[in-house]
């Protein structure tokens, strides 16, 4: 029995930074994955602080260990094996799980003392910090990487892009967002326009307890901004004004049900909600919905990631509008599909509903969830106002 270390491709960005710190060469890549040779690695556990999306915590127990090609090949990591009592290997599998556990946990709490930024706990849960950082005085982070999130064949361009604040203090909640600074000036030589992107982690960071955020920003052709994001690369420094948002923020009351409505980039806050829930609170009473609209699935940011999600935590609804042979489908037409479940959530005082994403979307949205108010025996126009009130609804659309 071998203990082998691995690297989730799913949620690795290929910033390499493993790679580069492997003191013996054990980490190597090619155009698919970032693997971790078996016959090399030494366990020195160099690694892992500097990753900053924790993928390279990774561990099985393995009777044949993986070769680097069966690595290279992977979309996503391979289940723990089972060994069983016939197998006469039950036992000694488990006292080496046993043993690997206490080993890495001890190595991993070395590995992260003092290393990878500070740690990092917003003052208050519920109260957000906003304006901290301005344009004549912003914070100036690191990029640690920038992954395509969508196909090379897709036609949009959407990246995870992570920002390390290092020692500077910049604290998030989930569903907040930051400015970002292009360099440079207009064409009447005036410098740019900041531009918002919602945060895409959780307020303890991309990596736990990692004083980092990710965002999704989609390139738009000729636009300044998603131009300059996309365009960064591991180490380059970013001007960021903010936090920004003291509305759109989700609720601590683990009993309370998140609908989650968006399109494209719109998923950002909603990768930040999950990913906070699914942090603090996995078995909480409260279940997250999450309506999710695309052209393709080669489109749809964090596709792969939202399949692990477990059922219990999060019901998803992936949505898509073009692909071929199968009839145009848009977020608001899942809502009407849905309607017996939705509508005896959308009278509950414990249900929240978030919608974020292209402008466009607001319409077809608010138009479904009237019918299912309607369904429910409720008039849409007092309940969007009593839910707005309650800090129970809320939309972000650009
Ligand atoms: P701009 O340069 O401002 O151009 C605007 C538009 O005009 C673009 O669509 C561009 O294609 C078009 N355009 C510009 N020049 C030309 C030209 N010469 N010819 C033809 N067309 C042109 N975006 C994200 O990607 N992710 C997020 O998480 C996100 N969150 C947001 C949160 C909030 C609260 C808000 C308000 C916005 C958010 N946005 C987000 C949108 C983001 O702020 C920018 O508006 C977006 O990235 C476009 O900025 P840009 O500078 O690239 O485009």
């Amino acid at each position: 029995m071998h203990k082998q270390h691995l690297i989730d491709p799913e949620i690795c960005i290929r910033c390499y930074t493993c790679e580069e710190q492997c003191p013996i060469d054990a980490i190597t890549h090619d155009d698919n994955n970032v693997v971790v040779d078996f016959e090399k690695c030494n366990f020195c556990m160099d690694c892992i602080a500097p990753c900053p999306t924790g993928s390279i915590d990774n561990w099985r127990v393995v009777a044949t260990p993986y070769s680097l090609d069966d690595q290279f090949a992977w979309d996503e990591l391979p289940e723990q094996e089972e060994f069983t009592e016939a197998s006469g290997s039950a036992a000694g599998a488990s006292s080496v799980v046993e043993a690997l556990d206490d080993e890495i946990e001890r190595l991993l709490a070395e590995a992260h003392a003092g290393v990878g930024g500070r740690s990092v706990a917003p003052a208050s849960a519920s109260k957000p910090t906003v304006n901290l950082f301005t344009r004549a005085k912003p914070a100036i982070a690191r990029v640690q990487g920038n992954y395509r999130l969508t196909d090379e064949n897709a036609e949009s361009d959407t990246r995870h892009i992570i920002l390390d604040f290092a020692e500077t203090h910049f604290p998030v909640l989930e569903g907040q967002s930051i400015g970002i600074v292009p360099p440079g000036e207009d064409a009447n030589g005036k410098p740019h326009q900041m531009r918002l992107y919602s945060v895409a982690s959780p307020r303890d960071g991309e990596r736990p307890n990692t004083n980092n955020l990710a965002l999704t920003v989609k390139r738009e052709p000729q636009g300044v901004c998603s131009n300059y994001l996309c365009d960064l690369k591991k180490g380059d420094t970013v001007a960021v004004t903010g936090p920004f948002g003291a509305t759109f923020l989700m609720p601590d009351d683990p009993t309370a049900t998140l609908v989650m409505i968006c399109t494209g980039t719109g998923s950002a806050p909603f990768r930040a909600f999950t990913m906070h829930r699914q942090r603090t609170a996995p078995r909480a009473a409260g279940h997250l919905r999450l309506y999710f609209g695309a052209r393709t699935p080669e489109e749809l940011p964090y596709f792969g990631p939202l399949k692990r999600v477990p059922e219990s935590l999060m019901t998803q609804r992936l949505v898509f509008s073009r692909v071929a042979g199968e009839p145009k489908r848009y977020v608001q037409d899942q809502l009407r599909a849905d309607r017996d479940g939705l509508a005896p959530l959308i009278g509950a005082q414990n249900t929240y509903i978030y919608v974020c994403g292209l402008k466009g979307m607001e319409e077809g949205v608010e138009a479904a969830l009237e019918e299912i108010a309607a369904e429910a025996g409720l008039a849409w126009a007092d309940l969007k106002s009593r839910m707005r009130q309650e800090g129970r609804l809320h939309i972000e659309t650009y």
